[in-house]
């Protein structure tokens, strides 16, 4: 089973991913993780990247492609693979499909957990710090005793730029841009499978589930 996991920052896509490697016995493949693993390890792959990287160039996507490559041919990932953070463009897909035919594979489903803009600038934007302590409160999850105000020692909270909710409007408007895209290419090969993810961890979980529990 190949699965590809879609959603915005803000989604819970971290957490489903982990429930799904241990509930369907997948191998969670997470670009960000691949990209570290290849530079810490300098493999010629890695190696590479750094080479775009230290120009402040975007890593090509043939490179990015090869990456993902080597590790689905891992042991780990036989039995079945959740690709989180990859493919990020349509050459990316193209470029999947193309690996999965050469590995006489075929993808499975791609989900997508699709959230509200104004929703995600609320869980996102929700973030406050103590300017003395550093100490880090939510408002939804986890409020200080008194608006603005430090629990531990009474100083000022503040809120960083990139939890602001200007700046998180900015990031989300990358993200579609960059998502439509795929969302289309995968609709129109049949694979995309939404999830209305303004709910609780839990319920996206089951939707997610049972999707899957169905692929089968
Ligand atoms: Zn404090």
């Amino acid at each position: 089973m190949i699965l590809v996991l879609l959603g915005p920052p803000g989604a819970g896509k971290g957490t489903q991913a982990e429930r799904l490697q241990e509930t369907f016995d997948l191998a969670h493949v997470a670009s960000g993780d691949l990209f570290r693993e290849n530079l810490r390890e300098k493999t010629d792959l890695g190696k590479l990247a750094q080479k775009y990287m230290d120009r402040g160039e975007l890593v090509p996507d043939d490179v990015t492609i090869g990456m993902v490559r080597s590790r689905l041919g891992q042991p780990d990932a036989a039995e079945g693979v959740i690709l989180d953070g990859f493919p990020r463009t349509i050459a990316q897909a193209r470029g999947l499909n193309e690996m999965l035919d050469a590995m006489d594979r075929e993808l499975s489903a791609v989900l997508h957990i699709a959230v509200p803009d104004e929703e995600l600038i609320r869980r996102l934007s929700g973030r406050w710090i103590c300017e003395q302590c550093q100490t880090p409160y939510h408002v939804l999850s986890n409020p200080p005793r008194e608006a603005g105000i430090c629990d531990v020692c009474g100083g000022r909270l503040y809120q960083r730029e990139d939890d602001k909710p200007e700046t998180i409007r900015a990031r989300l408007k990358v993200y579609h841009e960059q998502t439509s895209p795929l969302i289309e290419f995968y609709r129109k090969a049949d694979l995309l499978r939404e999830v209305d993810g303004s709910g609780g961890i839990d319920d996206v979980w089951e939707a997610l589930k049972k999707i899957v529990a169905d692929l089968d």
